[in-house]
C-alpha cells in the first residue's frame, strides 16, 4: 500500500510539469483542474448509479465529487458549481472507472502498435496486461514510455515467463543458470529481480509440471510485489489443475482450463490415443470435450467451494473463443472491414503455423461441443461469484478473430450472459480487477483515486452495447431510432483522451493496410 502512494505521486510529479506535450485534438492534458459537469456516475464497487454529479480532478486524481441531485441541492446553499483549467459537459452521459484488461494481446509486427492502442484506449480501456508479444525489452520500454507520459497507450503491464531473459532467436542459456530458475529456494531472490527489473505480472504456465517450484514462484512473487497469472495447459493439467493452482497461491486463473479438470473422476482427461498436444486443432477440440467429462456435481459443488476458498481470483477472457460455438459467424462479424486490421485478419485465418488459427477442418461436431463448453463454463463463473470468489476482466484479444477493443465489450455482455449483474459486470472490469493487480488507486470513481475514467454517451448499465466505438440503435426522446453510444472520452492518469479522433486515426490505418488487400474472408463466401 505504502509503495503504491508513492509511485502514485511519482507519476503525479512527472506529468504535471509538461501537461501539453500532445496535440490537443488527440490528448488533453493532464490540467491543474478538469470538471466533468452534470454526469450519472457508475462507482466500480457494485453499487447502483447516482447523480447527476460534477467531478473534479487535479493532475492525475480525482479531488472533488459535488453531487447535484435535488435532495442534495436543497441541502446545499446557492447552487455551486464545479469547474476547471477544462470542462467537459457530460449531461445525459455515464462516468465509470477504466475498465482494467488483466490478459490481452498487441500482437507482433507489422500489427501497428498505435492501432492497437488506441482501440483499447478508444472502448474505455486504460490499464492492460498483455503478452511481451515483440519481446519482454521492447514492453519494458513501451511500459517506461507510457508512464512517462510519451505513448498514447493505456497504462502497460506486460508479462513476465519464469525463465532467464533472452532475445528472440537467441539460444538457451547455460543449463546451470535454468536449473537455478527451477530451484525453488532460489525463487525469492529471482522474484525480486524481476520485480525490481520492472516486471509485475509474472506467468507460470511454464512451471505447471512441477507443483513445489509453482508453489514456490507464486509465493515468492507475491512477498516481492507482483502477481502470478497462470493458463493451465491441457499438457500438464494431470500435475496441476485449476484447483491445485489455486491452493498453491497463483493470483489469477486466465480463459477456461483446469477448471474441469478439477472435477474428473480418474486423475487426467480422455484424451485418444492419436492426440498430439502440439496439433492445435487437436488441443482446441479436446480443450473444450474436457467439459462433457466432468460430473457436474463435483464441479459446482466441491471444485467451486475449493476455488473461493483459495482466493484464486478467475479472468474468463469468454470474448476470444466464441469463434468455437460459430466459426462463420466470428470470421464475417460486420466491423472486420472497417476495424480490423488487415495483418490480424491473415493472423487469424486458419493456419497450421500460427497460433490460435486452428479452424481449418472446424465441424458442427466441435461447435455442439463448444456451445456446452460455454454454458458449462458460464454457470462455473456464476457460481464463484456467487459463493465469494473475485472475478476478474481479461479478453485475450487480438487472437482467434477477437478484434481488440471490440472484445472489450464483448466481454461485458458475455459476463452478463453468464448470470452477473451489470453492476457486478462493472466492478469485475473496474474494482476487482485493480485489486487484484495490487493497484489500489485505481478501479473506483472516488475522491483519492487516480483519475482512470471513462465517459460513455449513454448508460452501459441498460446496454454494454453503448460502449462500442460504432454504437448501437436506441430510441430517442421523440420515439426516433437512433444510432448512439460510444465511450466518448477516456481519461487516463487526468489525460483527456479524444475517442472519436483515436477512431478516426485506426479507421484510416485499417484502410491504408487493406489498400491492396484481397480478403481470404469474402472468397469463402462467393458462389
Ligand atoms: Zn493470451
Amino acid at each position: 500500500m505504502q509503495e503504491q502512494v508513492v509511485r502514485g505521486a511519482l507519476v503525479l510529479g512527472l506529468l504535471i510539469p509538461a501537461p501539453h506535450v500532445f496535440a490537443q485534438e488527440l490528448r488533453g492534458g493532464p490540467y491543474r483542474s478538469l470538471a466533468i459537469r452534470s454526469a450519472m456516475i457508475i462507482p466500480g464497487h457494485g453499487g447502483p448509479a447516482y447523480g447527476p454529479a460534477d467531478i473534479l480532478i487535479e493532475g492525475n486524481r480525482i479531488t472533488r465529487i459535488l453531487q447535484l441531485d435535488p435532495v442534495a441541492l436543497g441541502r446545499g446553499g446557492p447552487s455551486e458549481r464545479l469547474t476547471g483549467e477544462r470542462v467537459i459537459e457530460a449531461g445525459g452521459m455515464y462516468v465509470m472507472p477504466g475498465m482494467i484488461d488483466l490478459h490481452t494481446h498487441i500482437r507482433e509486427d507489422p500489427v501497428p502498435l498505435e492501432y492497437v492502442y488506441f482501440m483499447k484506449l478508444a472502448h474505455g480501456v486504460t490499464t492492460i496486461a498483455h503478452g511481451a508479444d515483440r519481446g519482454y525489452a521492447h514492453a519494458l520500454e513501451q511500459a517506461r514510455l507510457e508512464k512517462a507520459g510519451q505513448l498514447h497507450a493505456p497504462r502497460l503491464y506486460p508479462l513476465r515467463g519464469w525463465a532467464p531473459e533472452r532475445k528472440r532467436g537467441e539460444p538457451p542459456p547455460p543449463l546451470s543458470e535454468q536449473l537455478r530458475w527451477r530451484d525453488p529456494s532460489e525463487a525469492p531472490a529471482l522474484a525480486r529481480q524481476v520485480i525490481a527489473e520492472g516486471g509485475h505480472v509474472v506467468s507460470v504456465g511454464e512451471i505447471t509440471w512441477n507443483p513445489e517450484l509453482f508453489g514456490a514462484v507464486c509465493k515468492a512473487v507475491y512477498a516481492a510485489g507482483g502477481i502470478t497469472t497462470i493458463h493451465l495447459p491441457p499438457s500438464t493439467n494431470a500435475v496441476v489443475d485449476a484447483v491445485r493452482a489455486g491452493e498453491l497461491g497463483v493470483t489469477m486463473i486466465e480463459h477456461h482450463y483446469g477448471y474441469a479438470e478439477s472435477a474428473l473422476q480418474r486423475t487426467v482427461q480422455d484424451f485418444p490415443g492419436a492426440y498430439n498436444f502440439n496439433a492445435e486443432d487437436d488441443r482446441f477440440r479436446h480443450a473444450g470435450k474436457v467439459w462433457q467429462q466432468a460430473p457436474l456435481d463435483r464441479l459446482y459443488g466441491e471444485v467451486v467451494d475449493r476455488l473461493v476458498k483459495s482466493g484464486v481470483t478467475m479472468i474468463p477472457t469468454m470474448a476470444v473463443y466464441e469463434a468455437n460455438r460459430d466459426i462463420v459467424r466470428a470470421m464475417g462479424l460486420p466491423w472486420h472491414e472497417k476495424y480490423t486490421h488487415k495483418a490480424l485478419i491473415d493472423l487469424f485465418y486458419p493456419n497450421p503455423s500460427h497460433h490460435g488459427a486452428y479452424h481449418w477442418d472446424w465441424t458442427s461436431d466441435d461447435e455442439a461441443t463448444w456451445s456446452y463448453t460455454y454454458r458449462t463454463w458460464q454457470k462455473l463463473i456464476a457460481e464463484f461469484n456467487n459463493r465469494g470468489g473475485t472475478v476478474g476482466y481479461a479478453t485475450d484479444d487480438n487472437y482467434i478473430w477477437a478484434t481488440g477493443g471490440i472484445s472489450n465489450v464483448r466481454e461485458l455482455m458475455l459476463m452478463q450472459e453468464a448470470g452477473l449483474h451489470p453492476l457486478e459486470v462493472i466492478r469485475s472490469a473496474t474494482h476487482n480487477s485493480a485489486k487484484i493487480l495490487r493497484r489500489p488507486d485505481l478501479g473506483l470513481v472516488q475522491t483519492g483515486y487516480t483519475a482512470d475514467l471513462v465517459i460513455v454517451d449513454g448508460n452501459p448499465l441498460h446496454s454494454f452495447r453503448l460502449m462500442y466505438a460504432f454504437g448501437a440503435l436506441t430510441r430517442d426522446a421523440s420515439g426516433k431510432i437512433v444510432r448512439k453510444g460510444r465511450v466518448r472520452w477516456t481519461i487516463k492518469d487526468g489525460a483527456v483522451f479524444d475517442n472519436d479522433t483515436l477512431m478516426a486515426k485506426v479507421v484510416r490505418s485499417v484502410e491504408e493496410s487493406k489498400r491492396a488487400f484481397s480478403d481470404p474472408v469474402k472468397k469463402l463466401f462467393a458462389p
